[in-house]
């Protein structure tokens, strides 16, 4: 069994279409194994995303809820074709855990290849963006080779996001072709759920399914190690994991 030390992808009551708070997310996380959490609540041009207090009170959270370590980020909100994201270089300094992902409800510009391959490409150049979120949908069709390509040379870890392979049109189909290509290229992935609800925290039963189908190297996928995580973050954002408020 494929049992993750991180869940680097979840939502809390802040987004209104999730349903748990972060205690009860933390609890959840504990109960299934996991050593670390971060919460991504939306970016502001989604419908449903907290005000942007929510990112800017962080500081009141301890790090550390329920035995499990707690990252205190956002899943931000890819606009346009450029690789610009909805929330600025401010306000994303209060974030410990950046999520890039493409959203239908936040984009104006028409859908095509070229240009959310451009997209992902810029976004990879971002210095706060740490993942690419669930570029395996239908919805945003793009040259996984190019943009893998770039994750690599830039570093930013590439999503495998298990309720996006459960609930999106074409993303099990188009995640097969991805990380295929993630192990054929050797790019680093992380395996997070997107839960929206504290009983999905930590469980990736269809992502589990297809990297076992892929014979997918264990050491390519960072967060089955929340060492890891913890030294990228210590290293990127000087987060040091030990007291309860330490920064
Ligand atoms: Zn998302
Ligand atoms: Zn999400």
């Amino acid at each position: 069994m494929l049992q993750l030390q991180a869940d680097l992808h979840t939502h809390t009551i802040a987004s209104t279409h999730a349903y748990s708070t972060v205690t009860e997310m933390a609890q959840a996380a504990a109960e299934t194994g996991l050593r670390l959490m971060a919460i991504t609540d939306h970016g502001p041009a989604s419908p449903d995303a907290p005000h942007l207090w929510h990112f800017h009170n962080y500081k009141i959270l301890p790090r550390r809820l329920s035995g499990v370590w707690l990252l205190k980020g956002v899943e931000a909100n890819i606009i346009d074709d450029q690789g610009t994201l909805d929330m600025d270089e401010k306000e994303l300094s209060f974030c410990e855990w950046v999520v890039a992902s493409y959203h239908t409800s936040c984009v104006s510009f028409p859908r095509e290849s070229v240009r959310i391959t451009q997209g992902y490409r810029k976004i990879c150049e971002h210095p706060a963006v740490d993942v690419i979120g669930h570029c395996t949908t239908d919805a945003f069709p793009c040259d996984y080779r190019a943009v893998l390509s770039c994750c690599k040379e830039y570093g930013k870890l590439v999503e495998l996001n298990e309720s996006s392979i459960q609930w999106k049109a074409g993303a099990m189909k188009n995640a097969r072709e991805v990380f295929a290509l993630c192990k054929q290229m050797e790019v680093p992935i992380v395996v997070n759920t997107d839960a929206h609800f504290s009983g999905l925290v930590g469980k990736i039963p269809l992502a589990e399914q297809l990297l076992s189908d892929l014979a997918f190297p264990h050491s390519l996928i960072v967060n089955l190690d929340a060492d890891r995580i913890m030294e990228l973050a210590a290293k990127k954002r000087g987060i040091r994991f030990s007291g309860a408020y330490d920064n």
